[in-house]
């Protein structure tokens, strides 16, 4: 069992406080992600899980184990960084068996398991040439087996896929995600890219200034942000915000923003005060059963789709229609707001009033 549990895990440079209070589990065999964007303490939080950078405080379990003063190398875990090390003058099977071969395991056992992860890989093809003609990917994927062929109880990913290019990266994350649905092993793995956290992860934790903002599956968390941080930065594009000073109705089902009355998903506490309503792109759509009404500031042509930039009174709003919708620029358009999906903010907190 390879649960890793992070308790009020906190770290400090010095004066600076990177990470603040991070409290998550990651169950055995998922594939977590820790997101945010530069800065905000992800590869400190994985560093202090991995070993190779000591809490300021707090406590790291893995498999039941309290590990947080112990180094990497006593932890059974292994590791995949951007930037992976190849050895340039080693051959690629040479390069994947060096972590067995360095702990002593018989020469059957690292044919047998050099194999193995060759066919899980698809590189039983390229294991005697040398690593330095190898293409990005196929370097990635040596990478990978260095790391998989220890069979470690857990596998920390910092950007692997950082350095390639955007075709090449999508289908190596397709590939990543599928290794891991085959041998399961927990996974532990950063990116400040929303949508490759949405495409592969079982479990989000998205991250700013240090804390923890959401936890959670990637559909919960896209549907039900808990910040407006949150809603911000995951979708694309992301959440438009509406702000105005108006009133949640006693009772809690509704909201009214000037002369409009807008029904919400979940009934609240009633209350008065400077609110923000959140609504992503796809539940806008153009109506004459108005609840608001706009003026088109831009069109922006995406093939099957288009998003519409639309001003109104209360901010700026993106709508996702057919692109064979003809939409003009400057004209007056009425929006209506699918009810199911609006999210409601406290405007000073930013947090959502669940
Ligand atoms: P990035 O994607 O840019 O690496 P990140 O979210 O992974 O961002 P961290 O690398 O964890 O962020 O850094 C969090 C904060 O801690 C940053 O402000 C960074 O400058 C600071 N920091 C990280 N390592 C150190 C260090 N060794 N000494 C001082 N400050 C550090």
């Amino acid at each position: 069992m390879a649960q890793i549990r992070v308790e009020n895990l906190r770290k400090d440079f010095g004066a600076f406080n990177a990470v603040k209070s991070s409290t998550f589990t990651v169950e055995d065999g998922e594939f977590f992600m820790l997101l945010g964007p530069s800065g905000c303490g992800k590869t400190t939080t994985l560093r202090m899980m991995a070993g190779l950078e000591l809490p300021t405080s707090g406590e790291i379990y893995i498999g039941g184990e309290e590990v947080g003063m112990k180094r990497a190398s006593e932890r059974d875990i292994a590791f995949v960084f951007q930037m992976f090390a190849l050895y340039p003058h080693m051959n690629v099977r040479k390069n994947i068996s060096y972590p067995l071969v360095s702990q002593g395991v018989s020469r059957s056992e690292v044919d047998r398991r050099v194999a193995e992860v060759a066919r899980i890989l698809q590189i039983a093809s390229i294991l005697d040439k040398p690593v330095g003609g190898l293409s990005g990917g196929d370097r990635q994927r040596v990478a990978l087996g260095r790391a998989i062929v220890r069979q470690p109880k857990a596998f920390f990913m910092d950007e692997p896929l950082g350095a390639l290019d955007a075709e090449f990266r999508e289908h190596m994350a397709e590939e990543l995600r599928a290794l891991h649905d085959r041998m399961g092993a927990t996974t532990v793995y950063v990116t400040h890219d929303q949508l490759e956290a949405m495409q592969m992860g079982d479990k989000i934790v998205v991250m700013n200034h240090g804390v923890i903002e959401q936890f959670g599956k990637p559909q919960q968390i896209y549907d039900w942000p808990a910040t407006r941080f949150v809603a911000k930065f995951i979708g694309s594009p992301p959440m438009s915000f509406l702000e105005f000073e108006g009133a949640i109705e006693e009772g809690g089902n509704a909201v009214t923003i000037g002369e409009s009355r807008i029904e919400l998903p979940k009934s609240r506490e009633g209350r008065k005060g400077a609110l923000t309503l959140g609504v992503r792109p796809e539940h806008v759509r153009l109506s004459d059963a108005a609840d608001l009404r706009g003026r088109v500031a831009a069109v922006e042509y995406l093939g099957t789709t288009q998003i519409v930039t639309i001003e109104t009174n209360h901010g700026e709003i993106k709508a996702r229609t057919a692109s064979s919708d003809v939409i003009r620029t400057g004209a007056s358009v009425g929006l209506e707001l699918d009810r199911r999906s609006l999210t409601l903010f406290d405007a000073m907190s930013g947090r959502a009033l669940l």
